[in-house]
């Protein structure tokens, strides 16, 4: 029978960071992932000679991250380098103005406050000098924030909160799009503690961080580093059971047979690993009622393009109106039907920090984004991309005849490759637990799970932030807790 001290369920961020982070303290540790490769939503493919991004591609802030804490504690720095590049070209919003003009902005990674991002403010948003003092307020609250003071907004929505700026529409409008993009919840019932966290990131560490050879090749590279150090990486296994003895997880089974470890680390999703891996009734009924109702973020569907020819001109670009942003009536609305002017849509453009992602100088690989249902069987997916692509005609027209390749996706292949659908309506989120009001800080769940030797690493547990800097945020707290455990 094989042994180890930690089995690590998913190399996802959170699983591939913890799995490296216990290696690197000693530990000997097993990952299992159930795909091809380390990454996650975040996996790199080849394609044809071109390399993209199956999901998101973007990591913010660009510096001072949690991923750069991780690859200097590893020492793997150099194997996974990153990219923020110099140029005005990370940022490119265009936004519909209510005359129904668009306008557009391209900011460098580093902008908060200065003179160019001001000038842009009044020239697409018609920012006054009031709205950029509501808005230079807002960052200021947020970069003065102490522990104390970041509970509190756990509490607290952050459309009411960033209405206590006093900012006007246009600016309200941004904001709440780029909120809608970096957690993909509604506004309204987003925490205001992530808001205000990432705010002070933002200004601090600036917007957009790419890795060479792609955004998941961090987790790649936590991987082999878990080889390096006589551990183990198994893929395409699925791990089927979290084995129990004696009131504790005691391992896993795969296909395999059964692996044994002193601690069990899952980064497969609270639902899926107390309810289906592990079995409700090895928890309390409470904590069990309580996973029951956890609510997932919203989903994210869109198409991966190869273009072949640079028709967009930035690394990120948020497209919206006034109408665009979500909160839950809006979002509700949608999902009835009745869609805004303008959906919300994202444009990742991962060749814009990373050209050699195609083998032909000159062309583009594209992820559009726009926001769904998290449930593997809705509908809305298809929907969503029609009304993208009708955006897209509006904002770059022609850019049509430039398609070589088009692959949409939506929740039912998010839940596909990485989370396994549980309950009904669930399994395709974006992100993980939405960081809504009652599901962060003190309100998230515990990474310790009730079950003595089982815990949680990545989205759903352990971490605050946006996305993957939450699931590498998690691995640290959760490598701390393994080591204070197991000695
Ligand atoms: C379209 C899209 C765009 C996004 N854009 C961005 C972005 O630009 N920037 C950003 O920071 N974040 C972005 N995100 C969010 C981000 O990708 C996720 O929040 C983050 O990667 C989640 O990491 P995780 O470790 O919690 O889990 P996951 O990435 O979901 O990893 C879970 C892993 O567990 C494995 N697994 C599950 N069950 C089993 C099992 N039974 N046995 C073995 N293995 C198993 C899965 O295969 C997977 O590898 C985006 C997400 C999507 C879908």
């Amino acid at each position: 029978m094989e042994s180890h001290d930690v089995v690590v369920i998913g190399a996802g961020y959170g699983g591939a960071s913890v799995a490296g982070l216990l290696a690197h303290a000693g530990y000997r540790v097993a990952l299992i992932d159930k795909t091809p490769r380390a990454g996650g939503k975040t996996q790199t493919l080849p394609r044809k000679g071109y390399r993209y991004e199956m999901f998101g591609a973007v990591g913010i802030p660009a510096t001072g991250s949690r991923f750069h804490e991780l690859v200097d504690t590893l020492g793997i720095a150099e194997r996974a380098p990153f990219l923020i590049p110099e140029g005005d070209n990370v940022a490119g919003i265009r936004y519909k103005a209510t005359s129904g003009e668009w306008r557009a902005m391209s900011s460098p990674a580093h902008q908060t406050g200065s003179d160019t991002e001001i000038a842009n403010l009044r020239r697409v948003f018609g920012a006054t000098d009031a709205d950029l003092e509501a808005m230079a307020s807002m960052f200021m609250t947020a970069l003065a924030l102490q522990p104390a003071d970041v509970e509190a907004l756990d509490e607290i929505g952050s459309l009411d909160w960033l209405r206590g700026f006093g900012l006007s529409t246009p600016l309200l409008s941004q904001w709440c799009a780029i909120l809608n993009m970096l957690f993909v919840v509604p506004v309204d019932r987003l925490a205001a503690s992530e808001t205000a966290l990432i705010l002070a990131q933002m200004a601090t560490g600036g917007t957009g961080r790419y890795h060479v050879g792609g955004y998941g090749r961090v987790a790649e590279v936590c991987a082999d580093y878990v080889v390096e150090q006589g551990g183990t990486f198994t893929t395409s296994r699925r791990v089927r059971r979290v084995v129990v003895d004696g009131g504790r997880a005691v391992g896993v089974e795969t296909d395999d047979g059964f692996l044994a470890a002193r601690a069990v680390v899952s980064n497969a999703g609270i639902q899926p690993t107390v309810l289906a891996l592990t079995g409700e009734t090895h928890f309390p009924a409470d904590y069990v009622a309580r996973v029951r109702e956890l609510e997932p973020s919203w989903a994210i569907a869109g198409v991966r393009y190869v273009l072949d020819a640079e028709v967009f001109d930035a690394a990120l670009i948020p497209v919206f109106s006034d109408q665009s942003w979500l909160d839950d009536e809006r979002f509700a609305a949608m999902e009835r039907g009745e869609w805004p002017d303008v959906p919300m849509l994202a444009v990742d453009v991962p060749t814009v920090f990373d050209p050699s992602l195609t083998p032909v100088p000159g062309h583009q690989v594209a992820v559009t984004q726009v926001f769904t249902s998290p449930d593997p069987r809705s509908p809305m997916a298809d929907e969503a991309i029609r009304r993208s692509e009708l955006v897209l005609d509006e904002v770059w027209p022609g850019w049509r005849v430039h398609v070589i390749r088009r692959e949409p996706y939506g929740a039912r292949h998010i839940s596909r490759m990485t989370r396994d659908a549980t309950l009904p309506g669930v399994g395709g989120e974006a992100v993980g637990l939405a960081q809504v009001v009652g599901q962060v800080g003190t309100s998230k769940p515990d990474p310790r799970t009730p079950l003595p030797g089982l815990y949680l690493v990545g989205c759903d547990a352990g971490g605050r932030g946006a996305g993957t800097h939450q699931a590498v945020d998690s691995a640290f707290h959760v490598a701390g807790m393994v080591r204070e455990d197991l000695g």
